[in-house]
């Protein structure tokens, strides 16, 4: 089952409101978006997916805060963290408790004449489990960006999780193109990114270390999970800039994302990975009983 809510978007500071007023049940084959919308014509907008394990939203907080730096880097109204709690608890409540599923929330530019258009969909879907065993192979693709993109030109709007996500998805095609199933973005230096839709974790010996997102990286949601479940589990975290071959000679790297989960890099432009069956398990646990 699919379930959909038009928002109406209430200013920050507003309290005590219905929010249930504010939610339009909208039928996901209904014409429900103007053609003229700045998220339609030109991806102008920001969203979140959040995985839904049987019954509750995985941390619907970190999701909500990303969303609010996403807004803030676009020149978007701030959202409204409440209201947006309380559509992810309806949509939530209305589909099945016994399947996982994914909960996507979009805030686009709207049109000339209007505010910012707010949606939320809830979708079921079985977990596809399949990637967490098998893994995907992966190549390096040159993201055409400095480190130093969000700076050098923050027009670009690096680590903000746009609706612009046609560059990743022709990275994805390339990649198969070439082969492989996933990407590495890499820096114009040849520092290693993150994936087109996810964060890019490696494991060198007890420690665990992810590409800096103050460098052009969206900050991931997953991967700052499992930087806190594996500083309780015996790991030290590194957060900095990772060379692309390191990502070659780790002791085991994955792509983490948040309905797709943990997903081991089998090979890099065709060179086997070494592969830690086992670290994947537990982090996929952990992120399963997430509420
Ligand atoms: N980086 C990019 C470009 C992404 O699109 C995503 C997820 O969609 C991530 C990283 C991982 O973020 P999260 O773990 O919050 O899903």
């Amino acid at each position: 089952m699919t379930v959909v809510f038009l928002i109406t978007p209430q200013d920050r500071a507003d309290a005590g409101l219905d929010f249930d007023a504010l939610l339009t049940p909208v039928h996901s084959d209904a014409a429900a978006l103007s053609v003229f919308d700045a998220g339609a014509a030109r991806g102008d907008g920001v969203f979140e997916t959040i995985g839904v394990n049987a019954g509750s939203a995985r941390k619907p907080g970190p999701h909500l805060a990303r969303l609010a730096a996403s807004a803030r880097i676009m020149d978007l109204p701030e959202p409204h963290t409440e209201q947006w709690m309380h559509a992810i608890k309806r949509v939530v409540g209305l589909m099945d408790p016994h399947r996982g599923g994914v909960i996507r929330l979009v805030i686009t530019r709207g049109t000339p004449q209007s505010s910012p258009t707010c949606w939320i969909t809830g979708q079921e879907s079985p977990a596809d489990v399949r990637e967490r065993e098998d893994g995907v192979s992966v190549v390096l693709l040159d993201r055409g960006w400095p480190i130093d993109i969000a700076e050098r030109a923050p027009w670009m709007l690096a680590g903000a999780k746009t609706l612009s996500y046609a560059p990743n998805m022709a990275a994805l095609r390339e990649a198969n193109r070439r082969g492989a199933d996933d990407v590495v973005f890499t820096s114009l230096e040849g520092y290693a990114l993150e994936g087109p839709t996810s964060s890019l974790i490696i494991r060198i010996g007890r420690r665990l270390v992810t590409p800096t997102s103050g460098d052009g990286n969206l900050p991931g949601t997953t991967q700052q999970e499992l930087f806190d479940w594996a500083e309780h589990n015996g790991f030290s975290t590194q957060s900095r800039r990772v060379r692309a071959d390191e990502v070659r000679q780790a002791d085991a790297a994955w792509l983490v994302s948040s309905v797709r989960l943990v997903v081991p890099i089998t090979a890099v432009d065709g060179h086997l990975m070494q592969r830690d069956a086992a670290l994947s398990a537990r982090m996929n646990d952990h992120l399963l009983t997430l509420g």
